[in-house]
């Protein structure tokens, strides 16, 4: 199921446009037309011209969505398109970070805190140069103002905005950036993972460093040895007991 997922996502956009300019073609050569022509349906919503919008793209853990979203913005620049990348700043620093997918690849990315304004720094990029594209990485630890100044940053900038994060945490509650993206975004879409009985995964387990299932602690956790394992509800609530 998630290699099927995937698979929608990258072969999809990355669908060579030279078919599109074959001999019958009758579009006079005109790159754009062919490009956007050539393009998956989500790229040709991010036409010119078409309304801007803010997607949540929420997925449990190990998921792959830093891959699929390091992919998505790949396909931008390959076109020769630029894009901008955020993620949240877990120990607390703003400035240059990284997005990185367990399959190896990674990116440069500015960095948020809940203290900051990301319209603020949306438009501070957009004053350097056009971008085709806002990618945010950990939307789950956007604070609910900050999901609004991405709208705002959508209808105002018309830039679109593609969020990506956890729907929920550990003990099956939604996070405060994911509510917040839940009720404002435009689209919605699930990045797919699977439980270990095949049916889709839903939920998150936090487990020590022993494979013992914890239902307690705060929401966020960060430099611990505990894992975390996506499992469907049903396995959820036997590994929690609920
Ligand atoms: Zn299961």
């Amino acid at each position: 199921m998630l290699a099927d997922d995937v698979a929608v996502v990258v072969v999809r956009v990355s669908i060579p446009i030279e078919p599109m300019l074959g001999p019958d073609s009758n579009n006079g050569g005109v790159a754009s037309t062919a490009t956007y022509d050539g393009l998956s349906a989500p790229f040709r919503r991010f036409r010119p011209g078409t309304m801007a919008k803010l997607y949540f793209n929420y997925s449990t853990m190990n998921a792959g969505k830093s891959t699929v979203l390091l992919q998505a913005s790949h396909n931008y620049r390959e076109r020769g398109m630029d894009t901008y990348l955020m993620t949240a700043a877990l120990d607390g620093r703003a400035g240059v970070g990284k997005i990185a997918s367990r399959i190896g690849i990674s990116s440069d990315a500015d960095t948020f805190t809940a203290q900051d304004d990301v319209f603020a720094m949306i438009e501070g990029r957009l004053a350097k140069g056009k971008v085709a594209c806002v990618f945010v990485d950990e939307a789950q630890f956007l604070t609910e103002d900050q999901v609004w100044q991405l709208a705002r940053a959508v209808d105002d900038l018309k830039v679109p905005v593609l969020a990506y994060g956890l729907r929920v945490d550990f003990q099956g509650r939604l996070f405060p950036g994911s509510a917040a993206l839940l009720a404002l975004a435009d689209e919605m879409r699930e990045v797919r993972t699977i439980c270990e009985c095949g049916r889709k995964a839903t939920m998150v387990i936090r487990q020590d460093e022993n494979g013992n299932t914890i239902t307690e602690g705060a929401q966020v956790q960060i430099g611990g040895n505990e894992t975390y394992v996506s499992l469907c509800r049903k396995h959820w609530r036997e590994a929690v007991g609920t």
